[in-house]
């Protein structure tokens, strides 16, 4: 068998927001150390319109942080799929959304690469496209392979007609916990009380909030940021799990402060305080605080998530299938966390394959998985089924491959990119 195409479809629909719900509030942004924080417009510099506009998510630091939407009660949707052909007749992979600047190198670069290749050896192709250019290392390249990892997998439960846990020496669990990851929901108390208390009721529990400040808005910020905690564990009760998100919008010195003024508040971690690369900075906050550090969404392969754990900068590790090499190099990782006794909570960008790898892997190196509550309708819109937690669990799927299917009747126009 050999690849004889990777094609980029691109997909457009639209979709009743009842069934889609916007996204009514954003994260804390890096660029609010700039002071505008309080506008609701400190993403616009950030390169990435976030998860809750056009669904890229990839792009830029918008990953999960989310822009206001008040828009028309219709939402348009455009996103585009990875398709890995082969000239086994009816054998290919599909893998996305793969929305953003690295779903050009798939098409300029890589598809150059693999062309002929055996998709079944997809090591040797990691491998050899990594090799092939020396700034492939991180960032979009390594999230076009990513890409390209993910749809050969995919291919490859196919090709077996098992799903990918199965090939990857799992099911380890019927079922994998899900915790509720809160983007994009309104923080003002009552709202945000009634939110925490109705996700409670749903089963999760585990609730993950993104904090609204950073260093730029000041003390009056801060107390914010503060009592927002505290409101969200006066809601969810001592016995569950709160979480907490600054994405990469602090430095060392705020994280501290807050840190200190929540630890009563006992969050289960407090993620991304500063950018992934300040090791001491990372170390000095878990350390100040005595509140776990969760970092490495935005961390690449597992030579860098090694320097975090050799920095011992993370109690929890977090890299995104999507992002951090694909299903091959997450495997490779939640070994490297094992070793390390770190669990790995995979981030929730790309749910199907962080889901495979964590049904093939031990409970205790991933315990669980994030689910984004309003963005995963966005990311899986053209899916045939919408995987989603029920009483805060995921079901692996049965399907052959990854069991991301599109759904034609969702698909208004489709082309190839040329
Ligand atoms: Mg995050």
């Amino acid at each position: 068998m050999m690849i004889t195409d990777l094609v980029l479809l691109e997909l457009s629909g639209e979709f009743d927001t009842a069934q889609m719900p916007r996204s009514r509030e954003r994260s804390a942004l890096p660029m609010d150390a700039y002071g505008n924080g309080g506008s609701g417009s400190g993403g616009s510099g950030s390169g990435g319109s976030g998860s809750g506009g056009s669904g890229s998510g990839g792009s830029g630091s918008g990953g999960t942080a989310a822009t206001p939407d008040n828009g028309p009660a219709r939402r348009r949707v455009t996103q585009v799929y990875l398709e890995v052909r082969t000239n086994d007749e009816g054998l290919s992979g599909l893998f996305g959304p793969v929305d953003g600047a690295h779903a050009a190198l798939l098409r300029q670069e890589i598809r150059q690469a693999v062309l002929g290749t055996d998709p079944l050896a997809s090591e040797r192709i990691w491998d050899q496209v990594l090799r092939s250019n020396r700034h492939g290392r991180s960032g979009y390249s390594m999230m076009a392979l990513s890409a390209l990892d993910c749809a050969l997998w995919d291919l490859k439960g196919k090709a077996f007609g098992v799903p990918v846990y199965r090939l990857l020496g799992g099911p380890t669990r019927d079922s994998i916990p899900a915790y509720a990851s809160m983007l994009g929901f309104p923080l003002e108390t009552e709202e945000l009380q009634q939110t925490v208390s109705a996700y409670r009721d749903l089963g999760y529990t585990a609730q993950k909030w993104f904090f609204r400040y950073g260093p730029g808005q000041g003390p009056d910020g801060l107390a914010r940021n503060v009592e927002f905690v505290r409101a969200a564990r006066a809601a969810i009760g001592d016995d569950h799990r709160l979480m907490v998100d600054a994405f990469n919008s602090w430095d060392a010195a705020y994280a501290i402060e807050v840190g200190r003024r929540i630890a009563d508040c006992r969050p289960f971690w407090l993620e991304e305080p500063v950018p992934v690369d300040r090791l001491h900075a990372l170390r000095a906050i878990r350390t100040a605080t005595g509140i776990p550090v969760a970092t490495g969404e935005h961390c690449y392969t597992r030579w860098q998530v090694k320097q975090l754990l050799d920095s011992e900068a993370a109690d929890v590790v977090q890299s995104d299938p999507d992002w951090c090499g694909g299903i091959s190099e997450l495997v490779k990782i939640a070994a490297l966390c094992s070793a390390y006794d770190v669990p790995l909570v995979p981030h929730g960008h790309s749910l199907h394959a962080a889901l495979h790898v964590a049904a093939a892997s031990s409970p205790t190196v991933v315990p669980m998985v994030e689910f984004l509550v309003l963005h995963q309708r966005h990311k899986q819109a053209f899916m045939k089924e919408f995987l989603e937690p029920e009483r805060g669990v995921l079901r692996l799927p049965e399907a052959p491959g990854l069991g991301i299917e599109l759904d034609s009747s969702k698909i208004h126009s489709r082309r190839e990119l040329p």
